[in-house]
């Protein structure tokens, strides 16, 4: 990971895009399925951010697939999903000073001009980002940002925020974007009453925004006062005559929203000095920041610079680094996870960091324990950002206990562990037969990802399963109306209507897509991503479960251990019986993907050359890729469009010699 992306050769750099996409789609799975990350968000961005580098250094190993054109969290089907008119993209982010001059550079290079920029800066609020739509000045309608492109209704809870106006001075079609944050005083109540109640603590502020604003029950949303800061609206289609971001500032204070503030900054050392102010600024904010936001100020010149990937260039995100503290480890438990993993946790004596008040930590597994040399009463240096469970990073003052000791036997079952060749971690091997394997494996079957059955939660699993109601995942399927309504109408926690509801969305459930049957297949290291590509190139189970391990291992961000670990699935008997009987109970269903082949430049190769007037040479290259197009440095028999701009020179006459289309730049721009 240290060697500098310009210095990898193209084979390096392949098998670290590899390695880095099987690892993010192990992350993406472990955050988005199991709510169960194991690294912070810090450590997810710089893997994230490397990936980043590497398909910029090397295009040609870029994916359809790559987890860089992915964002946030997939739609759950509990909301009605709404399309965004323009996506809501996320934000590149930088660590240091070093990396926003960077930005500046590209942004300068991109517009070809050497002149200062002016850049607005806000504070990056540790929320979620929302959408609300405004027609004839009244609130018509709010979302979520979702995965970016389609986000979930939530106008209703949306309503129940004082910050946001229901009605507002302007009458045009008009779309607010902003952050819908919980105010630290708000957190802090909320998690003492849950305390009282017994209820689970959230983890942060942003946390508790997402699940307060994510609430069936809009009266809920409201208890919970939640605040919103805006910072964009869509005023460029307008002709308001506002081209600034600092305007546009202005322009949603004066409708009514509160906005958390900005600077105008014009040089790099005017960024960095505003990153330190917000810094020391940050303790006394009665609402959480991760960072700055800076963003182009001139409207037309972001417009310019368009995205790459799933980021507009015109902005960045400035984060903060993750912050640390000290504290005693009081007990170490052991975990058993969905694939009979054996997890580590350190009980701390609670300290707090970053305004959270921290209780476990991850240990990952037993060779860090072994490596850091960590017992029972050790003072720690704990690291946290985000909202992951903090990590141990160092021991800095020894007890004198002795190291804490691998266990041998499974804390659940009684198996004895095992250590399976090239991997660090421990196994309980009893997959069937180890309760707490099969109660997160049928939490994880109904979870979001699989089959979506909301109602049914790791608590409410547990409890079906000890009270003898399901035995395996496929039980769900077989508890016929009346075994799950009238008991568990009765049953504390539910009701008539709650266990009607159930009943509906497993009978919901029985229509899947070919990706979510892979993925609710367990099987180890596929999530989300793996899945799509494996349907995509297979479209049904059973050429899936005929794939040979070279057709696995020719799938690109697979790599060889996973294409391992699928083949050996798909010939493991029970899992065999698994898929004959799921098959039986599920509707299986893939959907093609549409490719827009309508344009001009789909999948074809275009060269350009001499000056053009209108926009940057990489500005024309980039709306070709967009389009479906690739491009090509040298005239050859492979090149189908010559895009010439002033004094062409020789490749103009080549490609006439050739026979190749050749297009003036302003026939290019129409297209
Ligand atoms: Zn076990």
């Amino acid at each position: 990971m240290t060697k500098s992306v310009s210095t990898l050769t193209f084979k390096e750099a392949r098998n670290e895009l590899t390695s880095l996409k099987t690892e993010l789609a192990r992350h993406d799975e472990l955050y988005y399925n199991k709510s169960e990350p194991e690294i912070s968000d810090w450590e997810y961005d710089q893997l994230r951010r490397r990936l980043n580098e590497i398909e910029t250094q090397f295009p040609e190993l870029k994916l359809r697939n790559s987890p860089s054109q992915k964002i946030g969290a997939p739609v759950s089907g509990v909301f009605s999903k709404i399309t965004h008119k323009k996506p809501m993209l996320s934000l590149e982010n930088a660590f240091s000073k070093e990396e926003l001059g960077d930005f500046i550079e590209r942004v300068q290079n991109f517009l070809n001009t050497t002149k200062n920029l002016e850049f607005c800066a806000e504070h990056k609020i540790d929320g979620l980002s929302a959408s609300v739509f405004y027609k004839n000045g009244q609130l018509a309608y709010a979302a979520t940002r979702g995965d970016g492109y389609v986000g979930e209704d939530v106008t209703e809870n949306i309503m129940t925020i004082s910050d946001i106006p229901k009605s507002i001075q302007y009458l045009g079609e008009i779309e607010i974007r902003g952050e819908v944050y919980m105010p630290i005083r708000s957190f802090k109540e909320l998690n003492r009453q849950r305390e009282e109640t017994g209820e689970k603590l959230f983890a942060n502020p942003r946390n508790a925004a997402a699940g307060s604003l994510r609430q069936l029950d809009a009266e809920v949303t409201k208890s919970r006062n939640l605040g919103f800061f805006a910072y964009y609206a869509s005023t460029f289609e307008h002709n308001l005559g506002i081209d600034k971001q600092t305007e546009v500032m202005d322009f949603l204070q004066k409708l009514g929203f509160s906005i958390a503030g900005y600077r105008l900054c014009q040089s790099l050392d005017e960024l960095d000095e505003y990153c330190q102010d917000t810094s020391l600024e940050r303790p006394n904010l009665p609402y959480e920041i991760d960072g700055a936001v800076f963003k182009l100020n001139s409207l037309e010149l972001q417009n310019r610079l368009g995205f790459v990937g799933r980021n507009p260039r015109h902005s960045i995100a400035f984060k903060f680094p993750a912050e640390e503290a000290e504290t005693v480890i009081l007990d170490i438990s052991i975990g058993v996870g969905r694939t009979g993993k054996i997890t580590p946790v350190a009980i701390l004596d609670p300290v707090n960091l970053n305004g959270a008040m921290v209780s476990r930590a991850t240990l990952h597994n037993f060779n860090e324990i072994e490596r850091k040399q960590i017992a029972i009463g050790d003072t720690v240096k704990i690291l946290r950002s985000g909202d992951v469970i903090p990590k141990i990073i160092a021991v800095t003052k020894k007890s004198g206990n002795t190291t804490f000791a691998m266990p041998s036997i499974c804390p659940s079952c009684g198996a004895a562990l095992v250590q399976y060749p090239e991997l660090v971690d421990l196994y309980c091997p009893n997959h069937y037969g180890c309760s707490a394997q099969v109660v997160r494996y049928i939490s994880y079957f109904v979870s979001k990802s699989c089959l979506d059955i909301p109602g049914l939660g790791e608590k409410q699993v547990a409890e079906f399963f000890e009270e003898g109601r399901i035995k395996t995942a496929l039980d769900i399927f077989r508890l016929r109306e009346k075994e799950i309504v009238s008991p568990l109408a009765s049953k504390p926690g539910w009701g008539k209507i709650s266990a009607q509801k159930l009943y509906d969305a497993i009978e919901n459930s029985r229509n899947v897509s070919f990706a979510r049957f892979i993925v609710s297949l367990g099987i180890p290291g596929v999530g989300e991503i793996v899945a799509q590509i494996l349907a995509d190139r297979f479209k049904n189970i059973e050429s899936l479960q005929k794939a040979e391990k070279t057709d696995l291992v020719e799938l690109e961000g697979l790599g060889d251990l996973m294409a391992e670990e699928i083949y050996a699935f798909f010939r493991n008997d029970v899992n065999i019986n698994f898929i004959e009987e799921f098959k039986n109970l599920v509707t299986v269903s893939y959907q093609e993907k549409v490719i827009d082949t309508a344009s001009k430049f789909y999948n074809k190769t275009i060269v350009f050359t001499g000056t053009l007037s209108k926009l940057s040479r990489n500005e024309a290259k980039q709306i070709a890729i967009s389009k479906g197009a690739k491009i090509g440095s040298a005239i050859s028999g492979k090149t189908d469009i010559v895009v010439v701009g002033k004094n062409p020179g020789s490749k103009l006459k080549k490609a006439t010699e050739l026979g190749i289309q050749i297009m003036p730049e302003e026939e290019f721009l129409k297209e």
